[in-house]
């Protein structure tokens, strides 16, 4: 059922504040300098380390802190402090400085052995009331270890870098508020987040991309190059302005087509759908708190948070027989999740989205087909921007439904699509959903960041909660199995990835403007006007700029624009019928005959190159 949960929102890291075990303490400690003992560790380690060397220095600056948790996440680290006073991203360079001291003087972190009732007697001595809490709360083991370094002292399984000395490369980041426990009714604490390398060149090249990824952020570009906005009218609800709809439009146009070649057909089911209905797909019971309910002549009513219903009731509304399946329905289909306001962040989480959904009816002999036929689409779709992606297989969960007949069935249709595609994939054991395995599809955009984005997950569940059957060659009724699966996700926050991938420079076919044509004097502007029109009528979204204004300055606007092509007309083009052609990131590329440039445009177009 929920196809779409993950593909919607990135996982998030998990970040145990105990790391789970502690192979440092019995590990050689062969390295000579500290950056080549930093060099040895699992980053993780590394950056754990550094988020106690950050707790130690915030406790000699702000005397009465109490310390949360502290862990390592994919980024860096970070720890959750309540500060007894409240402190801004001005105060990062002095937690800074005395962390350097901290690392300069070289503190062994040595490791305690404490029976729970002592740990908790220490740290209740200390003020630590988060720490005592945790320890009163999951931490039930008989025996914790506190590790110490200097004066400070932090309950914590490791394991850790041998001194603090061994932390070289770090830096402090940011700073955010973060309620206790993630629970927005617990009081709220201030996050620091920071990062650490083995190396000075690793950090720099991190903060490299950090700053590159800023310059990238699709809720900047979105709103310089005119694509969106975001109101405070309608949190989480996304608006779509005429740029951004033609990068929309064009989305979906190549969407359609690949879908029609894959044999598919289209649906459009109801946002709104009674209640009952949510209590037979199990959506009602399981997903209630993320949907929108309203009352329609005073009966229950509730707001689509997945398409899967609309796709049951339209295959139960006649019979099938065996020879129809595989169905292949797809529905581009608006939805509505509830996420909390904290939670919403540009078009990559919000409250409405749109799906590219579809549901794949058919027999259990054909899953390992089906499958290969959506990861053809998928890597059709992927390809053409430009997307290396990998994939992973999530198994049966330790709670779930359906026969164990039916899972493996299910695993090994699903293994055998992956293994005859011949591409690696990572197996995540025990991660798929409660109703059936799962393939997942993780792209890898220009700076290395990696987003969950198509998803194909075969379902037992639905079937049967709706009597779901086709009548076979048997001329019995058999159940269906069901596959969802979407290719983009979702195409507000696919259209977010792609923004953040060119940086705001969609390839030609994806451009909202394709070229700009831009006369140099007034004398050229009928000319002008005539290579405007021939390229409208091959079907290039061109715009003329007929300004009395500079050519460097009308060439200087397209480029911040973005626009792939301008095309210059000065006294030679119009004498010539030419134009002068320059390329998005390529500059000048000389004169060209008009009847050329305009079927080159095309041709890159139909082709969607890059
Ligand atoms: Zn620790
Ligand atoms: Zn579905």
């Amino acid at each position: 059922m929920s196809v779409t949960q993950s593909s919607i929102h990135p996982p998030i890291q998990s970040s145990p504040f105990i790391a789970a075990n502690d192979r440092i303490n019995t590990m050689a400690h062969t390295a000579s300098t500290p950056s080549e003992q930093a060099a040895q560790w699992p980053l993780e380690t590394l950056r754990h380390t550094a988020a106690h060397v950050m707790a130690h220095a915030v406790l000699r600056l702000f005397p009465g802190a109490k310390l949360d948790i502290g862990p390592a996440i994919a980024e860096g680290f970070y720890y959750d402090f309540d500060l007894p006073q409240p402190i801004s991203e001005d105060d990062l360079p002095r937690i800074e400085a005395e962390m350097r001291r901290i690392i300069k003087e070289d503190l062994p972190l040595s490791r305690v052995e404490l029976p729970h009732d002592e740990a908790v007697r220490r740290l209740e001595q200390a003020g630590q009331a988060y720490k005592v809490a945790r320890l009163n709360g999951e931490i039930a083991d008989a025996t914790v270890s506190v590790y110490e370094q200097g004066d400070f002292f932090d309950l914590c399984r490791g394991p850790h870098l041998p001194s603090t000395g061994a932390v070289r490369a770090f830096k402090l980041l940011s700073i955010a508020g973060a309620y206790w426990r993630g629970d927005e009714r617990n009081p709220m604490l201030t996050r620091i987040y920071g990062t650490a390398f083995p190396t000075q060149q690793e950090l720099e090249e991190h903060l490299r991309l950090l700053e590159e990824a800023k310059r990238r952020d699709h809720r900047k570009l979105g709103k310089d190059l005119d694509l969106f906005s975001l109101h405070d009218e309608g949190p989480g609800f996304p608006l779509f302005h005429p740029k951004g709809m033609v990068v929309w439009n064009e989305l979906m146009a190549f969407w359609n087509q690949l879908h029609d070649q894959h044999g598919y057909v289209q649906l459009r089911t109801p946002i709104l759908l009674r209640k009952a209905c949510w209590e037979q797909s199990g959506h009602w019971e399981h997903y209630r708190d993320k949907m929108y309910a309203t009352s329609i002549d005073e009966e229950e009513y509730a707001v689509k948070p997945m398409n899967c219903v609309g796709a049951m009731l339209y295959y139960r509304s006649r019979l099938h027989s065996y020879r129809e399946l595989p169905m292949r329905i797809a529905e581009v289909g608006v939805v509505h999740r509830h996420e909390k306001s904290g939670e919403l962040h540009g078009l990559l989480r919000v409250r409405q989205f749109t799906q590219d959904d579809a549901h794949i009816f058919m027999t259990p002999e054909q899953i390992r087909d089906e499958v290969l036929g959506v990861m053809s689409l998928v890597d059709t779709a992927y390809s053409t921007f430009g997307l290396p992606y990998h994939l992973e297989l999530s198994t049966r969960p330790p709670k779930s439904i359906g026969s164990n007949e039916a899972w493996a069935a299910a695993t090994a249709g699903l293994r055998a699509a992956l293994d005859a595609k011949g591409l690696p994939y990572k197996v995540n054991e025990g991660e798929g959903a409660f109703y059936g395995p799962k393939i997942d599809f993780h792209v890898r955009d220009a700076l290395g960041r990696t987003w969950q984005c198509a998803t194909i997950q075969l379902d037992f569940a639905m079937p049967e909660k709706f009597d779901l059957t086709y009548v076979g060659a048997d001329n019995q009724r058999h159940r269906p199995v069901m596959i969802h699966r979407v290719v983009y996700g979702a195409i507000e926050r696919f259209i977010a990835v792609l923004i953040e991938h060119f940086a705001g420079a969609f390839p030609l076919w994806l451009a909202p403007e394709q070229v700009r044509v831009a006369p140099i004097a007034e004398a050229q502007a009928p000319y002008a006007a005539e290579v405007h029109r021939a390229l409208a009528q091959a079907g290039v979204r061109a715009a003329l700029d007929a300004r009395s204004e500079k050519i460097g300055h009308k060439i200087r606007e397209a480029t911040l624009e973005k626009v792939p092509y301008v095309a210059v007309v000065g006294p030679r083009e119009l004498a010539a019928r030419a134009v002068a052609v320059r390329k998005r990131g390529e500059g000048d590329l000389g004169s060209c005959p008009l009847a050329d440039f305009v079927e080159r445009v095309r041709r890159e177009i139909a082709l969607k190159a890059r």
